[in-house]
């Protein structure tokens, strides 16, 4: 049974978080007074139409990009008080990210993939670290194959087990089964459930699957940058149901 416990800390804080681009047409605001709390050691899903606000929001959230007005706050750390130093160690340490098109580099090998960042941040990198991070995904058969030897989903594995490596506070997952079949999809999904209740991990994944929504703890809804609804212990018709609403 994963954890919803709102006594502790949260894995990070948005409050009133406003973001706008600039257009031809002057600035569009994109998010919207967005605040939200995310819970640890839970898997929280983002929905919303496209253009909603869900990367922007992700990478809000991750320190990847800077709201214009409102907090982020991941764990005690107050991202707006951060130098652009410190955000680069919070990037490489303590956030995780898992793309829909896996961003894996093609010349490597699946264990050299998931050893990249490793390899980065401290330069020498211990071989069972890899080797486990490899067999938690159930590919420590493929660490000799390139992507392109691999299948969606594996691909998809070894990109989840080069996050996992790095044993970030948080993992986002931005639409992370979106280029996959559904069967690959689920499988997805339960390793990221997986990483939740057994290893004790916080993900937040955007996706537009009410099915692979389901497999989250709460979901929250975006509509036009403003968070329009929450479902806790979502089922995929619940999910479905809402959606429906917002779409109206
Ligand atoms: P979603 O992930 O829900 O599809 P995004 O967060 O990617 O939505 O984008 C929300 C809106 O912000 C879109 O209208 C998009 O065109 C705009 N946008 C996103 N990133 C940028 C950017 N770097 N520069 C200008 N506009 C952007
Ligand atoms: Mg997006």
């Amino acid at each position: 049974m994963s954890l919803l416990c709102d006594t502790r800390l949260p894995a990070i804080q948005l409050v009133t978080v406003c973001k706008s681009y600039p257009s031809a047409a002057g600035s569009v605001p994109v998010l919207r007074d967005v605040s939200l709390l995310l819970q640890k050691q839970a898997l929280t899903a983002v929905m919303g139409p496209s253009g909603s606000g869900k990367t922007t929001l992700l990478n809000c959230a991750a320190g990847l990009d800077q709201p214009d007005s409102g907090k982020v706050i991941l764990g005690a750390t107050d991202l707006a008080t951060c130098s652009e130093r410190e955000l680069t160690v919070i990037r490489r340490q303590r956030v995780g990210f898992v793309f829909q098109q896996f961003n894996l580099l093609p010349m490597l090998t699946a264990y050299e993939n998931v050893a990249l960042p490793l390899r980065l941040q401290r330069g020498r990198v211990p071989r069972n670290l890899v080797t486990e991070a490899l067999r938690q995904v159930g590919l420590e058969d493929k660490a000799r194959q390139r992507p392109a030897q691999l299948s969606g989903g594996q691909q998809q594995r070894v990109a989840i087990a080069r996050t996992l490596v790095g044993e970030p506070e948080i993992v986002f997952a931005d639409e992370p089964t979106g280029s996959l079949d559904r069967r690959s999809g689920r499988q997805i999904m339960g390793l990221l459930r997986d990483t939740v209740d057994r290893a004790g991990r916080t993900v937040a994944m955007v996706t537009h699957d009410p099915v692979a929504a389901a497999y989250a703890d709460r979901v929250v809804f975006l509509s036009d940058g403003r968070v329009v609804g929450q479902l806790d212990h979502p089922t995929a018709d619940k999910v479905a149901q809402q959606l429906s609403m917002w779409d109206q």
